[in-house]
């Protein structure tokens, strides 16, 4: 039974009985309706935010796993792409080089790459921003990956059918290193800026040091005509030999020679010893290529006996800014 309500009337001095409109039953209905739906989607939102069904838990759990994954698969293709970008500096570099290619440009290696219907697909699906944006980049990797190698694969294709044409040119290329480095542990300092070991200022240095004990052999790193044996200024005992096809090597600081002047040489033949002549602050040997008579990186010359993991580690070694023996 609904309670009946009184108010003191000072006019009448009487208790009058309270007379309740319908509207007002009505607005205080409405009222008490729009509170407890506020109240029951307050909770709801606390009970969804900090408590989980144990579906919603294996479910958060199992995207967290599928984002780590992507994230690893992802990080993954970029060591495969860092992979391919060192076959494609060698292939630029060298192959390319010595058979008169045109190097590739960058811009054609990845030109061409189509995004696909699973691409759209991941777009338009109803995935979080970060997701999408972790599975689309992947994606994109991947695409432009398969394309790398496409070309990769054209470039070899077309170096085959030089080498076919050029074996005898191939036998005149420096192709090996100039001392038996096994262990890679010779090579001590790279082509380009470094520090000059008594001035300690920088300075350009144009081939690469072999340090390797007093009259360890030294090696012709292709076939050719011994050009030049002799003491020659800072360079001290020196031999140069002419290979033919516009390429000079130039092995310095030796302690003495095995070859003259006019000498046919093949690769691998012995032409001289690792000594400290002329300017040379310990045994070792200062290695250039020269072509058209201008020094040029002595580490793209290497191919003949190295493995691709070592000639990795010869790069890393050859780039290491640090100070030439002269
Ligand atoms: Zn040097």
């Amino acid at each position: 039974m609904a309670r009946v309500k009184y108010y003191y009337d000072t006019e009448t001095c009487k208790y009058e009985r309270v007379k309740v409109k319908t509207s007002d039953i009505i607005l205080n209905l409405l009222g008490f309706l729009t509170l407890s739906v506020l109240i029951a989607i307050g909770l709801t939102f606390l009970l969804g935010k900090y408590y989980k069904s144990d579906k919603e838990k294996v479910l958060l759990n199992e995207n967290e796993k599928l984002k780590e994954f992507y994230s690893i698969l992802s990080n993954r293709l970029d060591q495969v792409d860092g992979n391919l970008a060192s076959l494609q500096k060698r292939d630029n570099n060298v192959y390319r080089l010595i058979f008169e290619a045109s190097p590739i440009p960058t811009s054609v290696r990845v030109s061409g790459v189509k995004n696909d219907k699973a691409y759209e697909k991941i777009l338009k699906s109803g995935l979080a921003k970060d997701k999408k944006e972790l599975i689309t980049n992947t994606f994109k990797k991947v695409n432009q990956l398969k394309r790398k190698m496409y070309v990769q694969t054209k470039s070899y294709d077309e170096i085959i059918k030089m080498v076919k044409d050029k074996s005898k040119m191939l036998a005149h290329l420096p192709a090996i290193q100039p001392i038996s480095n096994k262990q890679l542990t010779r090579l001590t300092s790279g082509f380009g800026m470094r520090m000059h070991p008594l001035y300690k200022v920088a300075h350009f240095h144009p081939g690469i040091d072999f340090a390797a004990p007093y009259n360890t052999p030294i090696y012709a790193t292709a076939d050719g005509v011994v050009k030049r044996s002799e003491y020659m200024g800072g360079y001290g005992n020196t031999v140069d030999i002419d290979h033919g096809y516009n390429y000079v090597t130039r092995y310095a600081h030796m302690a003495s020679f095995k070859v003259k002047p006019g000498d046919k040489v093949k690769r691998g033949q012995c032409i001289g010893y690792v000594g400290s002549t002329g300017f040379s602050t310990a045994p070792h040997v200062h290695y250039e290529v020269l072509k058209n008579g201008k020094q040029i990186d002595p580490v793209y010359f290497f191919f003949n006996d190295l493995t691709p993991e070592e000639y990795e580690k010869i790069l890393k070694l050859a780039s290491i800014k640090n100070q030439s023996l002269s």
